[in-house]
């Protein structure tokens, strides 16, 4: 039996939004945060110390803008391009313990760890402190026989700092303990809806949950439910999900070597990395809806103004095609860009992804031979590219100046430079 037990872990990122602005800025450590929604209309994540405040989530910016004030609370507009890129760092990170990982959502992901060596809450200690090194994001693991059970065992290292972000309900002596302090609808799965009725015959908690009849369950819940049931009798239903579906984003960032303060420079470096997403899209035969731009101050030099900001760009068209590309970049870096400041990180992201084959025509779109020569021309260029190394062939607007094509071509795939002079977090 013991030999084909499996274990799952679930990683998921503390506060994820506010922890990302944090990264970035050290002088916000213990600072309450709040990240508010597209057009700053109402708080869509709070750091730990902001839900101390008794911030509620939704809660209407204008409303709380006293209590904000008063608090000394760090109010930031959503930056999604930022949060895709440190979800990447945060998931290749965790892609180099095991190749056996399920992307779930932008901040959590499921991780087989039975097929490593090594205690399984030993690897969990390593892969929670690797991370936090290397992308200054806190994570919390939890181990369990399936993915249900991960997911509330997740749920008890978030709860309980005593466990210093990591725990593990396989071999763990009390798990009934565990399991009655999990509310009905905080199980994966199970949600408001199924939660209110499983109250109504006084079902309440996880352990109660668990100890339901198979079939009362199918037939209440469908086969969705009992899959439930028996994931938290430690019954394996669902399955690691390693399909790759079209991406939802895809981001293109660097560090600068050196900070940037021209708005010239910083327009060709952002029209290389719309040019690299450009190539990523075409590699998996994808377009784009829209097109969004960051720009970074240095986070380190606090004796220098900060200053980060986002912008996004719809495209007239959904596209993968380079100009269309750099040319919403330098639209979207027009509304953003401020003088003055010491640039020393940019990105590209794109979203609205979408499968170039079998997409729907919009209106007004250029016409069907038009559409094949520009894709014959970037067709062309991906094949010089990949065989010649990469930006042998570019678009005028990406620059010609070999200094900056150099740093490039000497950046490791996985990780940006500075990542490694990273000071250690967490203390
Ligand atoms: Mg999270």
């Amino acid at each position: 039996m013991s030999s084909t037990l499996t274990i799952f872990a679930l990683m998921d990122c503390n506060n994820f939004y506010a922890s990302c602005e944090r990264a970035f800025n050290p002088g916000l450590r213990k600072r309450p945060i709040v990240v508010l929604s597209n057009n700053d209309g109402c708080v869509i994540a709070r750091s730990h110390e902001a839900k101390a405040l008794g911030i509620p989530m939704g809660a209407p910016a204008f409303k709380f803008q006293p209590l904000f004030k008063e608090r000394g609370v760090a109010v930031f507009s959503s930056n999604f391009a930022l949060y895709g890129d440190m979800s990447r760092r945060v998931m290749d990170t965790a892609a180099r313990f095991t190749p056996d990982m399920e992307i779930y959502s932008i901040d959590e992901a499921f991780l087989r760890l039975d097929r490593m060596h090594g205690r399984p809450l030993d690897l969990a200690r390593k892969i929670r402190s690797t991370i936090l090194q290397w992308t200054g994001i806190p994570v919390s693991i939890g181990i369990g026989p399936t993915k249900t059970l991960a997911k509330v065992a997740n749920r008890e290292a978030k709860k309980n700092p005593e466990h210093g972000g990591t725990f593990s309900l396989v071999d763990y002596p009390d798990q009934d303990r565990i399991l009655a302090g999990i509310e009905i609808e905080d199980i994966w799965g199970i949600g408001r809806q199924y939660g209110k009725k499983l109250r109504d015959f006084g079902i309440g908690n996880a352990l109660q949950f668990s100890r339901l009849d198979k079939d009362w369950v199918r037939k209440r819940m469908t086969v969705n439910g009992m899959h439930t049931l028996l994931e938290l009798q430690g019954v394996l239903c669902i399955p690691l999900d390693q399909t790759v579906a079209t991406p939802k984003s895809i981001v293109c960032s660097r560090t600068f070597a050196k900070a940037v303060t021209d708005k010239d420079k910083l327009a060709e470096l952002i029209s290389g990395y719309a040019a690299r997403t450009g190539e990523r899209l075409r590699g998996q035969g994808c377009v784009a809806g829209q097109l969004q731009v960051f720009v970074l101050t240095d986070r380190f030099r606090l004796d220098k103004p900060q200053y980060s900001n986002a912008a996004t760009v719809s495209l007239a068209i959904p596209s993968s095609h380079t100009p269309d590309l750099i040319r919403a970049a330098r639209t979207a870096l027009e509304q953003i860009f401020k003088p003055g400041f010491e640039y020393r990180k940019a990105g590209v992201m794109v979203f609205g992804i979408e499968k170039e084959q079998g997409r729907r025509l919009r209106l007004f779109e250029p016409p069907t031979q038009e559409r094949a020569r520009y894709k014959a021309v970037m067709e062309a260029m991906d094949r010089i590219n990949a065989r010649w190394g990469a930006m042998t062939m570019r678009v005028a607007a990406e620059g010609a100046e070999k200094r900056w094509v150099m740093r490039q071509a000497h950046l490791s795939p996985r990780y940006t430079t500075d990542w490694k002079e990273l000071p250690r977090a967490g203390h």
